[in-house]
């Protein structure tokens, strides 16, 4: 029998409904409203396993559930790292797909956050079609969106592993998280409410590469997270240089939307940049970057490239970069430089899911775009 072309779409899964949807699926069903809020109750607070643990619930509820979801949480392939230290998550999906996770601890100072939590990095794609210039994720191209499920089911699994809840999420993992819109403002709306896994939302970053009409879809949802921004150039010729999405949303467009996103959140947005020698680490740049960060009210989070042999770009050297984030700091920007030696953060991006992939065979890629794989990320 020949394969099929396309890979089977995913069961639904009990964590892919909001409470409004178990409230719309309980209703046609014949329940009343509150049997939503007890699905939910197990499911979040109490988290069970299996719908036989849902003991509130009728024999009938509970067998109309199994017929129509199904109730599995990620299985991982591989974990590696301790509770103490970065760990990575590798997890498989039901069409064999993989996708990675990255739990950071406390003192690993994500983005110099000193709020004493847990991070967890998350992925909303399986690849990306975006093709940053630095990043893993896009080297096998864009497969497909991540479901609601699976998106909270990363968080559900890390914190079944490691018994320790997640106060911090960041949407850095692979994949652009707002060509996924949909289902991530479901996903984000199941981890912040209070019947969900009740997360701040001040405690939720979603990273873009720049998808401006995006932004200003996501500003307009009455939940405040967090907004982080791949930039990497502070003038259209740089960054067209490294972020192929440029020339689709250039800068001005791209700030028209921060600023919607202002306007409606009233609230300091990331810029990220990696710095590059030759390429984006010039004070001309640092300037143009601090008047922009200024009128954006934006800090800036400085990650130094590193340097892949075989490839033309190199990281700057020390008194560049230190040049560099003291011009931003003198100009009155909140700027951050990267300054440990590990990578362990920056190998969210991508990199777990290549080195399984072209283990098993899945994928071979040429030698620089594995070591740029390896070496760089948003
Ligand atoms: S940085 Fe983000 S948008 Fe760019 S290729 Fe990587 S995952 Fe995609």
């Amino acid at each position: 029998m020949a394969a099929p072309s396309t890979p089977p779409p995913a069961p639904k899964s009990v964590f892919d409904l909001t409470l409004d949807d178990w409230i719309g699926w309980a209703d046609y069903h014949g329940h009343p409203k509150f049997r939503a809020k007890q699905i939910v109750q197990w499911l979040y607070e109490k988290r069970v396993s299996s719908f036989d643990e849902m003991t509130n619930l009728s024999q009938d509820l509970r067998a109309r559930l199994a017929d129509a979801f199904e109730f599995t949480l990620l299985p991982h392939v591989r974990v590696t790292g301790s509770t103490d230290t970065t760990q990575k998550f590798l997890f498989r999906l039901h069409d064999g797909r993989l996708i990675e996770t990255v739990r950071i601890p406390a003192n690993a100072n994500f983005h110099g956050d000193r709020s004493n939590r847990i991070t967890l990095c998350v992925s909303s794609q399986v690849g990306c079609a975006y093709d940053c210039k630095f990043c893993a994720s896009g080297l096998a191209g864009f497969t497909r969106n991540l479901t609601v499920a699976e998106i909270v089911g990363q968080v559900l699994s890390v914190e079944k592993e490691s018994g320790e809840p997640i106060r911090n999420i960041v949407f850095m993992g692979m994949g652009e998280p707002l060509a996924n819109l949909t289902n991530l403002t479901k996903a984000l709306e199941i981890l912040n409410s209070d019947w969900g896994i009740n997360i701040g939302a001040r405690h939720m970053t979603v990273s873009t590469s720049g998808l401006a009409p995006q932004i200003e879809k996501l500003a307009k949802i009455p939940m405040q997270v967090r907004l982080a921004i791949s930039l990497h150039g502070a003038t259209d010729e740089v960054r067209n240089q490294i972020m192929p999405v440029n020339q689709r949303y250039n800068l001005n467009r791209l700030f028209e939307a921060i600023q919607t996103w202002q306007d409606h959140k009233k609230q300091m947005i990331t810029f990220e940049y990696i710095l590059i020698e030759g390429i984006n680490d010039s004070l001309e740049q640092a300037e143009v970057l601090a008047k922009r960060a200024k009128s954006l009210h934006a800090k800036v989070n400085l990650i130094p490239y590193n340097t892949v042999e075989g490839l033309p770009w190199k990281r700057p050297d020390e008194a560049q970069q230190e040049a560099f984030v003291n011009f931003l700091t003198n100009a009155g920007i909140s700027a951050t430089l990267r300054r440990e030696k590990g990578h362990d953060i920056e190998a969210a991006c991508g990199q777990l899911r290549l080195q399984e992939e072209t283990a098993e065979g899945i994928i071979e890629r040429s030698t620089p775009e594995v070591k740029r794989s390896i070496s760089n990320s948003r």
